[in-house]
């Protein structure tokens, strides 16, 4: 398993194993790791007093010795579709953004994996500034559990969950594969791993790891172009990894975890939505099963596209069906509150409520 070394002053990036070695150095009997553990996660405890099962003396004890660094809310907006962006602030007083999606089958939410991002497409609101920090895993669970906990109230709670929001996941590995055990440890959050998406702009090395690592979760490959001609105009990691490594490691990716994989093509107005390279994409990523998720481009002020037109996405779609490879068209969510894909930025430059 790769994942990072544990700092043993963050409590919230900790397994249930790390809490029961920490609370054994404490003098601790084991079940009280794995009832902070709960505490945690599954009530969302803010300070140690409300873990209330455990002696006051324990409560201050670890208060003093491992503060506990919990999101806390800055702002939420809420869209007329249900979709809810949630601005929460981490210690340092950094943001996240992170979004709680409603569908028919129950709840998904879009998490944040590092302020703004080093990859720099040339489409996306999140790079616009460059990578700022990564997030710990601790600090990209959170945004789990303070999602349920807006959901509480409705007697439900998070289902799935997308690591799509700010960031490129990939480049926070370790911390990613802390967070992956973190959501899906049953006594905590319980997010089964063929219920999490891990996209990336991809990052070959890290794609392998990552399949390597036997987690059965859906990696969705954030493509946009089917030749390097044109991904190279708008993602630059394409310079690092090109397509002649990308698709092999996508097609090793599905043979090793036996999941179907995910494409994201977002259409630009006469940048990639023509006929021809319709087909170009058809033939570049038939013959293994994956499936293609069109996006139609949410407008970022500071980029010069333009959406393509409805009847263009239709029709690209048409034709990547012709070569057996299943096509949907996403349905955006929360576009009126910047909350779409794409859309979300560096926290402090969205306007905060007094
Ligand atoms: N860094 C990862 C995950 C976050 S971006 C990645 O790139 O995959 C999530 C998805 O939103 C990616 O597919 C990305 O290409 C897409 N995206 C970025 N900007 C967008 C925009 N303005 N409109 C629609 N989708 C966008
Ligand atoms: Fe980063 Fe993904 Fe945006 Fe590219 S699309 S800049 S990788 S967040």
């Amino acid at each position: 398993m790769t994942r990072s070394r544990v700092d043993w002053g963050d409590v919230l990036s900790m397994t249930p194993a790390e809490l029961a070695q920490l609370l054994h150095d404490e003098g601790q009997p084991r079940f009280r790791a794995r009832q902070l553990f709960e505490w945690l996660w599954r009530q969302r405890a803010e300070s140690y007093d409300a873990v209330r099962v455990w002696p006051k003396t324990l409560q201050q004890v670890m208060a003093q010795r491992y503060p506990l660094r919990r999101l806390t809310p800055v702002e939420t907006q809420a869209a007329e579709d249900g979709t809810t962006k949630l601005l929460l602030a981490m210690q340092d007083s950094q943001r996240v953004e992170t979004v709680l999606l409603p569908h028919r089958y129950g709840y998904s939410v879009c998490v944040s994996s590092q302020v703004g991002c080093a990859m720099g497409c040339k489409f996306c609101a999140s790079g616009l500034k460059g990578r700022v920090r990564q997030l710990t895993a601790g600090e990209m669970a959170d945004q789990v559990a303070f999602a349920n906990r807006i959901l509480a109230p409705q007697g439900t709670r998070v289902s799935r969950v997308d690591v799509m929001g700010i960031g490129e996941p990939l480049d926070n590995f370790a911390a990613l594969m802390r967070f992956l055990e973190l959501v899906h440890d049953p006594a905590g959050l319980n997010i089964s791993y063929r219920h999490i998406t891990v996209s990336t702009s991809g990052l070959v090395p890290r794609m392998k790891q990552l399949a390597d690592s036997g987690l059965p979760v859906t990696l969705a490959v954030s493509l946009h172009a089917p030749n390097d001609r044109l991904r190279l105009q708008l993602m630059p990691i394409n310079r690092a990894y090109p397509l002649t490594q990308l698709i092999p490691m996508c097609r090793y990716y599905v043979e090793k975890t036996g999941r179907r994989l995910t494409f994201e093509y977002l259409l630009l107005k006469g940048v990639n939505d023509d006929e021809a390279t319709a087909h170009e994409l058809g033939r570049l990523i038939r013959g293994f099963p994956n499936h293609v998720n069109l996006i139609p481009w949410n407008p970022v002020e500071e980029h010069p596209f333009k959406p393509s037109p409805f009847a263009h996405v239709r029709r690209f779609q048409g034709i990547v069906q012709e070569y057996g490879i299943s096509c949907t068209i996403r349905r955006e969510l929360g576009q009126e509150i910047d909350a779409a894909c794409g859309q979300l930025r560096l926290g402090e430059e969205v306007p905060v409520s007094p």
